[in-house]
């Protein structure tokens, strides 16, 4: 869709000067965490494994297998898949497989049997977020089990992880306790029997903030992306431009009332400019009557209840001719909103903005974060 009024530039840049910063501050033990179409940033594997990342995380086996069939060839785990997922295909292309439970882990052991290989598994602890990964109670029984198949010759258990709740807060004693939940899990592991060499438990908060650092490998996602969940890294460089085009624009009688409901009315003779992209298209429509765009250099309001398919900027005096590049976000240099701006005029979080872009949109990278002039805009 080239021809899309509505471009997801991807700043391939900054996700590696990101990902550069990463493999820097954890001495090379970086797993670039690619699950959502790496956070809705598309194709951006070789980028990081270019730039520091020595790995790649992901949820689903039907997400590992599609890196594998872009040409990935570095390891690549998968942490959260139903119990009838397609292991087979998983072990053929050398997929490293979390389990959390005694079921996923004899749902694993029996497809690499049926393959005729062995199953490379990270044991899954839940350290206390009550969410995925095995209850503290059940570890030993699994690692038992895990160590028998190992013995087998069905499985390989080469991790041990597990993901903490409160790491963007570093001063929350919940810190303490997950660290020591993973160490012990660490340990009855390897009293079991078992020998696995990367135990990784900090995603990018508990990295930036320091509260779970000293294990072999960190899960980075948002970090790459330059969402920093703490808030205490000023390193990190946002990597997302969603631009679009006004299609029309009209003068406003004070009185005009603007989209379902008329929930703005103008107070005053304005100007309005029609931009093709909507709720339907990822913008969160609890921002309606919040959000603002950059429309020739200045921020203007979107007024109005958001349809699915197009949104109304307020220009005041100024008429917008059609054509006109309109920034909804970016990284925020040039006065447009960030997404974190967004997040707050839809009350979430960044992760979710960047995450939802529509398919209509057309995903562009490009290897600079110059700003885009409107000629660009029209020809990339
Ligand atoms: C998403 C995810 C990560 C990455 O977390 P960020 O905070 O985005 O770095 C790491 N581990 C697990 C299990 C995840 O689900």
């Amino acid at each position: 869709m080239t021809d899309s009024p509505s471009q997801l530039l991807v700043h391939d840049d900054a996700i590696r000067a990101n990902t550069a910063y990463f493999a820097d501050l954890t001495g090379g033990r970086v797993m670039a965490v690619l699950k959502a179409d790496a956070f809705g940033h598309g194709a951006v594997a070789r980028s990081v494994l270019e730039s520091g990342a020595s790995s790649i995380g992901v949820t689903s086996v039907a997400e590992a297998l599609d890196l594998r069939a872009s040409g990935v060839r570095s390891p690549i785990l998968s942490w959260l898949n139903p119990v009838d997922a397609d292991f087979e295909s998983a072990v053929v292309a050398d997929i490293d497989l979390a389990v959390s439970s005694t079921p996923l882990l004899m749902a694993v052991s029996r497809a690499a049997v049926r393959v005729g290989s062995r199953a490379r598994v990270h044991l899954h602890i839940d350290v206390g977020m009550g969410r995925d990964g095995c209850p503290a109670e059940e570890w030993s029984a699994l690692c038992t089990i895990a160590s028998e198949l190992q013995r087998l010759g069905s499985v390989h258990v080469v991790g041990v992880m597990g993901h903490m709740s409160c790491a963007d807060r570093p001063e929350h004693p919940q810190n303490q306790r997950e660290r020591l939940v993973f160490a012990n899990a660490v340990r009855t592991a390897r009293r079991r029997g078992l020998a696995p060499s990367v135990t990784h438990l900090a995603a990018t908060a508990a990295t930036v903030t320091g509260v779970g650092r000293g294990f072999d490998l960190h899960r980075i996602g948002a970090g790459l992306y330059g969402i920093d969940p703490s808030g205490v890294s000023d390193r990190l460089r946002r990597a997302l431009s969603l631009t679009t085009r006004v299609v029309t624009s009209r003068e406003a009688r004070a009185g005009t009332g603007v989209g379902y409901g008329l929930d703005f009315v103008a107070e005053r003779g304005t100007n309005l400019a029609l931009l093709p992209i909507g709720y339907g298209d990822g913008l969160p429509r609890s921002a309606s009557g919040r959000a603002e765009v950059l429309v020739r250099g200045r921020r203007r309001p979107l007024v109005g209840r958001f349809s699915m398919d197009m949104v109304v900027a307020d220009t005041g005096d100024d008429r917008i001719p059609p054509g006109e590049p309109v920034t909804v976000f970016g990284p925020g240099g040039d006065g447009e909103p960030t997404a974190a701006e967004w997040a707050r005029w839809a009350n979430t979080i960044e992760h979710e903005i960047v995450t939802r872009i529509g398919t209509r949109v057309a995903r562009i990278h490009r290897t600079t974060t110059s700003p885009t002039s409107p000629q660009e805009a029209m020809h990339a």
